[in-house]
């Protein structure tokens, strides 16, 4: 089978370009090269940037891309390309489209990655900037982590307190120069400074010396707090197993794989694959982190940095202050966000002394204020198209244009991945990561970015939206508020999120995919079918529950899930049977969860998908206990490791009243029987399975679009075989491409739920 269906078919290509494109000819070289490589649809210059709809087969469109970037007209520079695959609408030629006005929304721009003229003036040696880490110019630099409060002028950023020399206000006040009205403009003479702190803050060199001393601590093997764009990131020498693994226990961080920075795109290349998209993405101004596969496993990295992994998340430097640091040095450093475990990245360098105290050896610091946190991005590949799993800097705090105009509300998110989102005319924007909303740090950060958000876009919400779950932090603040109120169920604001990404309009098939959920019949929801029809969902089908013990718990004990599926497959039997590989609970452990499980104690029902994967990550004797959320699935997913497999384990589909129930029984039952079965094949076997399931219910639904949500769909194995078996049954899979599939999409969906009930409360 063709992974991913019909890949010639036609797809529109929607871009919106921002940047210095506008009156550099940049419209008609779209022209040119659309018609050089028979691409259809049109170009036009709008208040947010230059809008391009591309209409071609999938690989056209991919070189259409790539040209663009490269040939482009050389006084252009792009900023920001937004990309969006969208259904193809049959244009006959491309053509240049009448400039529309369009509104004239007040934009924060995210933060740019160096330019390469930027990139020039600091490696030579006859230039004013020679080495400066602050260099920047109209094209690229720091914007949402310094502005605070429209219009974008340097009064109002944290640049006001720098007076601009002599040089740098020419430079500054001269239309035909790069840096006229670069809000940040700086120099050596004027600008920030570095400085390398000991843990006391006491300074033990500076400048140019400062970033060397730093280059020497990561070369002995030292943790050296960075102090970037958006926050602190904690840098060891990514090939010293016995650094990362001392920063791995500082850090409190077991086996969460760690975020790579390489020196350059070449070197990339010597410890990875990647396809001409990553290549892009790896390159593109948003700069993200990009999962890439690892081309050998024996690479000279050291094995602690994402164990049993077969991607790396690696980024390339994106600020002078990067660059010149990873010149110095030569080789990958790991660079993770500076904090602890599960709380927001820090950003101010004497929070840093103190949150940081005892993680890292040394702080290299300087006085440009952030503003703001705003983590690393991370992309993935997914479909031949870009997935956001992680929406940040470089992307953060575009919006979402919708097509018809919002009432305002402002969106709280759910409470994993929180991120948030507000409505203003017909742009969603939404906020940059925040995180999980666990302890009080990161509540903090939730509840000043919302206050943050209200002042840069002078937002009078008329109400907030939130998710169902009591005890969401999210939702308590919600209920805090003396706003009203729309609860938005989850699942529901998952699709509506893919939906609004994809330009969707009703009805379609929603497949929503999670850990968990608040389902409205007080069960955990988590493996759902919704059918969406105007402004409401009506449940079709879901995976067939069970109780899991401990509840919450069982997030980080996938074998508490492996025994809740015995349990509802076969009963008391499994306490006295071999199903359980031994040693996975002691008779202790057994007992307990026997009685909470016969007496229903702290046990909720779960339709779960993603519970369902690590009950089989356990089963299969892969993974019994998860070191982060999510490993047992992800562990589960490499173990398929392109094995050609192509049968599913079997399963059963029930029928009750208009309601599917999608019976994983059968699936169990073979698993504990068929106990030599290779790990390749039986994850094969197990993700197929999942992938007929959905099948079978969008068969028998009969809805032609189908919406994949939820984070079960950072799968790449699921998500592709998925959009190809549906394009196969001649169906029209959608997937996310700017907004994450995981819980960081929610506040969208919720923004798309509560503005259309709004709006049809009013008709
Ligand atoms: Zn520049
Ligand atoms: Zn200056
Ligand atoms: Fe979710």
């Amino acid at each position: 089978m063709a992974p991913l269906g019909t890949e010639l078919a036609l797809s529109r290509l929607r871009l919106l370009i921002r940047g210095a494109v506008q009156g550099v000819g940049f419209r008609p070289f779209i022209f040119r090269l659309a018609n050089d490589l028979g691409v259809k649809g049109w170009v036009t210059n709008s208040a947010s940037g230059v809008v391009i709809e591309a209409e071609a087969s999938n690989p056209v469109l991919q070189e259409f891309l790539q040209r663009l970037e490269a040939e482009k007209p050389a006084i252009s520079f792009i900023q920001s390309l937004e990309s969006t695959y969208l259904d193809p609408l049959g244009f006959d030629s491309f053509s240049i489209r009448e400039s529309c006005g369009g509104e004239k929304t007040a934009l924060v721009l995210p933060d740019i990655a160096t330019c390469p003229e930027c990139m020039r003036e600091i490696f030579d040696p006859a230039n004013r900037r020679y080495r400066y880490p602050f260099t920047n110019c109209t094209n690229c630099g720091p914007r949402f982590t310094i502005i605070e409060s429209l219009p974008y002028d340097r009064a109002r950023t944290t640049m006001k307190t720098f007076k601009m020399c002599e040089e740098c206000s020419r430079e500054y006040s001269n239309p035909a120069d790069r840096r006229f009205h670069a809000q940040p403009n700086a120099c050596p003479k004027c600008g920030p400074k570095l400085e390398l702190w000991n843990p006391q803050g006491q300074a033990l060199a500076r400048e140019y010396d400062a970033l060397c001393a730093s280059a020497q601590a990561v070369r002995e093997g030292r943790i050296v707090a960075v102090k970037g764009l958006g926050g602190f990131h904690l840098v060891v020498d990514a090939r010293n197993e016995e650094s990362v693994r001392e920063l791995r226990k500082r850090k409190r961080r077991e086996e969460k794989p760690f975020a790579l920075m390489f020196p350059t795109f070449e070197s990339v290349l010597k410890y990875c694959d990647a396809t001409e998209v990553e290549r892009r993405l790896l390159r593109a101004p948003e700069s993200p982190i990009v999962l890439l596969r690892r081309s050998q496993l024996r690479d000279g990295l050291a094995e602690s940095i994402a164990p049993g992994n077969p991607y790396l998340g690696v980024m390339l430097p994106y600020t002078p202050l990067h660059h010149l640091l990873m010149r110095e040095l030569g080789f990958p450093i790991v660079a993770t966000s500076g904090n602890l475990s599960e709380e927001p990245i820090c950003i101010d360098e004497h929070e840093a002394l103190r949150r940081l105290h005892g993680i890292a050896d040394v702080f290299l610091v300087h006085n440009r204020p952030i503003l703001r946190h705003v983590d690393d991005s991370v992309v993935r590949e997914m479909g031949g198209r870009e997935l956001v799993i992680r929406r940040a800097r470089g992307f953060a705090p575009l919006p979402l244009h919708v097509d018809r105009e919002l009432p305002c509300v402002v969106a709280v998110g759910a409470q994993q991945k929180n991120a948030i989102a507000a409505s203003v005319h017909s742009n969603v924007f939404v906020s940059q990561h925040i995180g999980d909303l666990e302890n009080a740090t990161s509540h903090e950060a939730f509840q000043s970015v919302i206050g943050s958000f209200e002042s840069l876009f002078e937002l009078k919400p008329a109400s907030l939206a939130c998710d169902m779950h009591p005890a969401y932090l999210s939702t308590q603040y919600a209920q805090a508020s003396a706003l009203p109120q729309i609860p938005v169920q989850h699942h529901y604001a998952h699709i509506l999120s893919c939906m609004a990404e994809n330009d969707l309009e009703p009805p379609a098939l929603g497949i929503a995919w999670d850990g968990s959920g608040f389902g409205p019949d007080g069960t955990v929801w988590g493996g759902e079918f919704l059918l969406i029809t105007d402004g409401k969902f009506q449940r079709v089908a879901h995976l067939r529950p069970f109780r899991l013990p401990g509840g919450e718990k069982a997030v980080r004990e996938p074998r508490r899930c492996a025994l809740a599926l015995l349990y509802e497959v076969f009963g008391e039997r499994v306490f006295d049977s071999g199903f359980l590989a031994a040693g996975v609970f002691s008779e202790e452990e057994l007992r307990i969860l026997g009685t909470m499980l016969f007496q229903r104690i702290n046990s909720p029902v779960t339709t779960s998908a993603g519970r369902l994967f690590d009950g089989f990550a356990s089963l299969l004797n892969l993974r019994h206990m998860a070191r982060f959320e999510g490993q047992a699935a992800m562990e589960l997913e490499f173990a398929q490791n392109g094995s050609p497999i192509e049968d599913a384990y079997p399963f059963r589909v029930q029928e009750t009243d208009e309601m599917f129930v999608l019976d994983w029984a059968p699936a169990v039952e073979e698993a504990v029987t068929a106990k030599d079965e290779p790990l390749s094949a039986a994850s094969s076997r197990f993700h197929n399975m999942l992938v007929e399931m959905c099948v079978e219910v969008a068969k028998r639904v009969g809805e032609k679009k189908v919406v994949l949500s939820g984070g079960c769909f950072q799968n790449k194995y699921l998500t592709e075989r998925l959009i190809g078996r549906l394009r196969e049954m001649g169906l029209r899979p959608y997937w996310h491409q700017r907004v994450p599939p995981n819980d960081g999409g929610i506040a969208l969906g919720q923004i798309m739920a509560a503005t259309a009930s709004l709006q049809l409360g009013r008709e």
